[in-house]
């Protein structure tokens, strides 16, 4: 896990962020997902600083550790000075040895966040599912730790005020806001009332409107009159032409009409597997993936 520099802003992950959404479901199932219902709450990780630290350390782990239903994992947490904020060494287990950033010691209320992260390496591990390349592996656990109710604690750990902030994980706190609203459209959540840090609360609320405008993208219905307009002249350009015509910057295509009738494809707005339906006006269709319930207007 990374430790300091300039905080960057809004999305520059999201193809990766969306990527590894579809690859959870994926891997996990639906089935699976679901049982991620409740998330991590803030009495199950608090931490005082009349605790003792390596006990309160090795507490907050063994939640993390339940939270994600590692059977006989157990995580050993030390202290040292390093570079990065935190670090796991992925063996076989069933001991994995877990080091925090000796900053810690003096702000134990972000021990949770740090090891939510650390603990997702060893889940993601243990289903060996991993992303090429160390940004995209670490985007792949930033997101899982989120989607599956833990990464709030790593979007509160955000702090600024005047001269020094201070953020962990590797996306960006909109990012962060944009998966865990996702999650809290999933199941009905509301994640802002655990919020410490006003950051992650204003993160939080823009995340939540990306997270609703994946939802309004044509063919959804709930699409504005502006996409609306765009897709009527893609599609007609698609009826009239063998190739279809470029369209930046919208989610959908269309199949080429010497294929057969016209087809349309565009991500699912909450898994963001790509789905496809035949274009002939109202159609309702259901991901195979997460089995959202789409209506759409083609
Ligand atoms: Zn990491
Ligand atoms: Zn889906």
């Amino acid at each position: 896990m990374a430790n300091g520099g300039p905080v960057e802003h809004g999305y520059p992950h999201l193809d990766t962020v969306r990527a590894a959404i579809t690859a959870l479901y994926k891997r996990l199932t639906y089935d699976t997902i679901r049982t991620f219902e409740t998330s991590v709450m803030p009495v199950d990780v608090a931490f005082s600083d009349q605790d003792d630290l390596h006990l309160g350390a090795q507490r907050v782990a063994r939640e993390l550790v339940r939270h994600y239903r590692l059977p006989d994992a157990r995580m050993i947490v030390s202290f040292r000075e390093m570079t990065h904020a935190a670090n796991v060494e992925l063996a076989a287990g069933p001991e994995y040895f877990v080091e925090l950033n000796d900053r810690f010691r003096t702000h134990r209320q972000d021990i949770g966040a740090a090891l939510a992260h650390e603990v997702m390496h060893v889940y993601l591990h243990r289903l060996d599912l991993s992303f090429p390349g160390t940004r995209d592996n670490e985007i792949l656990t930033d997101t899982a730790t989120t989607y599956l109710g833990a990464g709030w604690l790593l979007l509160d750990a955000y702090r600024e005020d005047g001269a020094s902030s201070q953020k962990l994980g590797y996306l960006t706190p909109e990012e962060f806001g944009y998966v865990l609203a996702k999650r809290a459209l999933l199941f009905g959540e509301d994640p802002a009332i655990w919020f410490t840090s006003p950051q992650a609360y204003t993160a939080y609320t823009k995340g939540m409107a990306q997270a609703r405008h994946d939802a309004q993208q044509p063919p959804l219905t709930a699409a504005g009159w502006a996409g609306r307009r765009r897709y009527a002249k893609d599609r007609r350009y698609a009826q009239d032409h063998s190739t279809p015509g470029p369209h930046p910057g919208v989610p959908y295509s269309f199949t080429p009409a010497d294929r057969g009738p016209l087809r349309v494809s565009f991500p699912c707005p909450t898994c963001h597997q790509r789905i496809r339906v035949p274009v002939r006006g109202r159609v309702r269709a259901r991901c195979g993936l997460c089995r959202t319930v789409l209506e759409c207007d083609t």
